[in-house]
């Protein structure tokens, strides 16, 4: 048993519920509600995901936790309240931000989220990490997609909380969040308990696109098979639906998913002036391994002959040097 725990849990339930309370029903939550409908949030997902809103003003919560007798060094410490500058006064954290609640898997609200509406930084504010909220092994949102995951085998995986909530709307149940962009171990073992497959659906920015290559060694890593969506024209998933569809998402970024070795080819692509001889054979040299690596040897012809034909070049010489790069890579093992 551990009483304080148990008071911060309940002190994030109720907190939860007052937010979500003043965003839906009060003159303080009108602009909130406003950027919320503006993103393509509806009302039932904005219940769905208990998303509420905290007042820009110093002492609402503060107010709030005293009239329920929450002991409001303890709240502080629980990252609910912040202390004033070299006083005793508490003051509230999350101030002017619509507020997403973060679930552990079964339910129970561990930290929370807070972002800016509009620009401003620092975009995102989050509870301060603790034991309870330890964000290399939560997963935002898996609480609900748990379900649809264990009916699937497969989760599809998101940065953000926007992302998530986007894709539930548009039918996508099976979405989770990493919030923010470094997938860890324990988030890939975990993920292994529940499915078999993971679609990894990251932001089309320079950054997302990166952190797919390391997510996929990870995943892999525990044995899990990883197909990757290619967001086109540096979207985040959140903006390929708003800007295409619920329809066009599931079929080009889900069921249109590409296999780990596709996304290399065209990850690396990126890299090199194909147009130029050097950078043929710089992308060439660096893909082959890649290549060669794969254990089937039809997959092999399959990519060789796409190599072939976008680089100009004949399927056999490709294939004598894929064969020969094996061949060291066997007698190396
Ligand atoms: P939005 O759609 O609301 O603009 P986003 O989810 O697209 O936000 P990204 O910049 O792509 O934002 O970041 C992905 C995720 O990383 C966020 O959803 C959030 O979980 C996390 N994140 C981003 N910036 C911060 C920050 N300043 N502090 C904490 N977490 C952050
Ligand atoms: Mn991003
Ligand atoms: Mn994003
Ligand atoms: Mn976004």
């Amino acid at each position: 048993p551990n009483p304080e725990r148990d008071r911060l849990l309940q002190a994030y339930e109720w907190t939860a519920k007052f937010y979500h309370f003043l965003l839906k029903n009060t003159e303080h939550g009108k602009a909130a509600m406003e950027y919320l409908r503006s993103r393509g949030f509806n009302d039932k997902v904005i219940d769905q995901f208990q998303i509420g809103f905290a007042p820009d003003r110093w002492d609402t919560l503060v107010q709030f936790l005293t009239k329920r007798e929450f002991d409001l060094s303890e709240m502080e410490k629980g990252g609910l309240l912040s202390k004033r500058h070299e006083s005793d006064d508490f003051l509230d954290r999350f101030r002017g931000r619509v507020i997403f609640p973060i679930h552990d898997r079964n339910g129970k609200i561990i930290a929370f989220a807070g972002r800016i509406l509009g620009e401003g930084q620092p975009k995102y504010l989050n509870s301060p990490e603790s034991k309870l909220f330890n964000k290399s092994r939560i997963l935002y949102n898996l609480h609900q997609a748990k379900a649809s995951i264990r009916k699937l085998r497969q989760i599809v995986l998101f940065e953000g909380y926007g992302d998530v909530i986007s894709a539930w709307e548009a039918g996508v149940q099976n979405g989770v969040a990493t919030m923010g962009t470094s997938l860890t171990e324990s988030h890939a073992a975990l993920m292994k308990t529940m499915a078999d497959e993971i679609v990894i659906c990251y932001d089309g920015d320079r950054a997302g696109q990166a952190a797919v290559m390391k997510a996929i060694s990870l995943l892999e890593g525990v044995g899990l098979s990883v197909r990757v969506s290619v967001l086109i024209e540096g979207l985040d998933p959140d903006e390929f639906i708003q800007k295409y569809g619920a329809d066009r998402f599931k079929r080009q970024m889900i069921d249109g998913a590409v296999s780990t070795t596709k996304f290399k080819l065209i990850y690396l692509k990126k890299n090199h002036i194909l147009l130029e001889e050097d950078g043929k054979i710089a992308y060439t040299k660096e893909v082959l391994p890649i290549i060669a690596a794969l254990p089937s040897s039809t997959e092999r012809e399959v990519y060789l002959r796409e190599l072939a034909s976008e680089l100009q070049l004949s399927f056999e010489s490709l294939k004598q040097d894929c064969n020969e790069i094996r061949q060291s890579m066997q007698k190396n093992m």
